[in-house]
């Protein structure tokens, strides 16, 4: 075996393939926070498909308004082409007639050929929630499978609950299991409902539910993550012979999330050699994962396993060219396998030698005395209290100026703003100046603006905007201010740092200053700069 040989070794003991069931637009949608649009949720599940997971689970049909409008625009409007859609619901109620069944007519009227449906299997839940006997728990699973199936529908089983019950009475479990069997589920899924059953008792259970179920059915697992060991359970499950896991885009879900479907895929695929989604949609896993953090309007975490940005972020400045020669010996994984890359983090610790991967990084050609200027004013800068580590942006404009680059687009040669504090009117009025020039033409604006740095953007807006349309995808996402050396009170350094997107990309600027609003200018015309030379880059 050679010396760091990373192809995955599979157990025969293991599943050869392990199916993808994603919850996103139904489990993950409970994350506090997360509220989407049925165009969000058309958008995410189209992500979903490209990514090649088997299901896709949409809603609940008849629970809400807009998963009734959900259902009603699948099929005009996502063209699957890899999952199937899945419409979820419960059982029939307690002594209920399946027939007038509101949740089931509402699931065959949803018109998708697989449904899931969920039923208590701990009979503590039986007989304390639904105040029904164990009997008439079994019955209300199996006829309701039953019924589906005659609908023509492939029916999967979601026993909630399921670890915790089986822990206290198996047998029962077992029954409501074998009541969906029978009655023509595909699948039996265990659910770990609260979310805190341990990998070895996930293990074990699986284990002695696929024994005694055989090959008939496919066991699936549903875990939730309130151990910190949703992914640890689901390969848990996987080890005891699970053929299905469900999960969630990025752990969304309630309380803590569920089982991160983008950490559990790569795992199975590349460190336990089991077929999951289709090998070559690997590549995919991370911008599915930002895009769809970005349809739900949450931050992904920089250090999300595989896909954050910091998953393969190198800053140790004595191993980094070592990592450059030999990145296998540093990496878990190869980051372009999961559609990431190799970040070298530039900061004043840097020697010369994380510049020079920097700037490969860039595809910036520096020579000797260039790379010397770069590492110096790196240095001076971070001692002025710039931080370069988050500010990439930044980061790279400076090391194009060290190659001799000029941003040819605009030139401010002054700028003015001016907070007025008028007495009688209850807000205070800002307005900002820029003259200067762009593409050989004097410019002089003025513009109005809610604060001093809306205001300076809203005016240099104005006076290039019209040469630069690119600008008009351009804006800013975040602004946050850090007061340095706070023991000098208001006369302290500011530092401030810019997030912005042109809606496929987005960075950080940052600007330095005794004065805030000098900080902010520079902060925001790196921003810009940056905007316009990735549009020129892209064409
Ligand atoms: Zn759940």
């Amino acid at each position: 075996m050679p010396v760091n040989d990373r192809t995955p070794v599979h157990d025969p003991s293991w599943p050869a393939q392990v199916e993808i069931y994603d919850t996103t637009l139904r489990d993950g949608a409970q994350l506090e926070g997360i509220s989407l649009t049925v165009d969000d949720k058309l958008r995410i599940a189209e992500q979903l498909d490209q990514l090649g997971v088997q299901y896709i689970e949409a809603g609940w049909p008849g629970a809400n308004p807009k998963d009734n409008e959900l259902f009603r625009r699948l099929p005009k409007e996502l063209k699957v082409t890899t999952s199937r859609v899945v419409a979820f619901g419960s059982t029939r109620r307690v002594k209920g007639k399946v027939d007038s069944d509101d949740t089931l007519r509402h699931l065959v009227e949803a018109e998708t050929d697989t449904v899931c449906i969920v039923g208590k299997s701990w009979d503590y839940h039986v007989t304390e929630a639904l105040g029904t006997s164990l009997d008439e728990g079994v019955a209300m699973v199996a006829d309701s499978v039953e019924f589906l199936r005659r609908s023509g529908r492939q029916v999967l089983f979601d026993a909630e609950h399921f670890f915790d019950g089986y822990r206290r009475n198996p047998e029962f479990g077992l029954r409501v299991l074998e009541g969906a069997a029978q009655a023509g589920a595909t699948h039996l899924v265990l659910c770990d409902t609260n979310g805190g059953t341990m990998p070895h008792d996930v293990e074990r259970i699986v284990r002695e539910v696929v024994a005694y179920f055989g090959d008939d059915v496919v066991v699936a697992v549903h875990l939730h993550d309130d151990g910190g060991t949703g992914v640890a359970n689901a390969l848990a499950g996987v080890r005891g012979g699970a053929r299905q896991v469900q999960g969630t885009i990025n752990g969304y879900g309630e309380r803590t999330g569920n089982c991160n479907l983008t950490t559990i895929i790569p795992n199975l695929t590349l460190k336990m050699g089991i077929e999951t989604i289709p090998a070559d949609r690997l590549e995919l896993l991370t911008p599915v994962a930002h895009h769809v953090a970005e349809l739900v309007n949450m931050a992904l975490d920089p250090q999300a396993p595989y896909v954050g940005s910091s998953a393969f972020a190198h800053k140790a400045g004595l191993h980094v060219s070592a990592i450059a020669k030999r990145p296998d010996a540093y990496e878990h994984v190869a980051p372009e396998s999961v559609g990431n890359g190799t970040r070298f983090v530039v900061s004043e610790l840097a020697g010369k030698s994380t510049v020079v991967l920097k700037a490969k990084e860039l595809g910036l050609e520096l020579d000797g005395p260039q790379l010397n200027d770069v590492v110096d004013m790196l240095k001076r800068l971070e001692h002025e209290g710039y931080h370069f580590e988050t500010a990439d942006a930044s980061l790279e404009l400076l090391m194009r100026h060290a190659t001799g680059w000029r941003q040819p687009w605009f030139h401010v040669e002054e700028w003015e703003v001016i907070v007025d504090d008028a007495r009688d009117a209850d807000r205070l009025s800002t307005q900002a100046i820029v003259k200067g020039t762009a593409n050989g033409e004097a410019f002089h604006e003025i513009a109005a603006g809610n604060g001093p740095v809306n205001a300076l953007d809203q005016a240099l807006r104005k006076a290039i905007g019209a040469r630069h349309p690119a600008l008009g995808n351009v804006h800013l996402t975040d602004y946050k201010v850090r007061v340095l050396d706070t023991h000098r009170g208001t006369g302290a350094i500011t530092r401030v740092l810019i997030d912005s997107t042109d809606g496929e990309q987005s960075w950080t600027t940052i600007g330095v200053g005794e004065n805030i609003i000098e900080a902010s200018w520079q902060a925001l015309e790196d921003s810009l700069v940056f905007g316009l030379l990735r549009a020129e880059q892209r064409g």
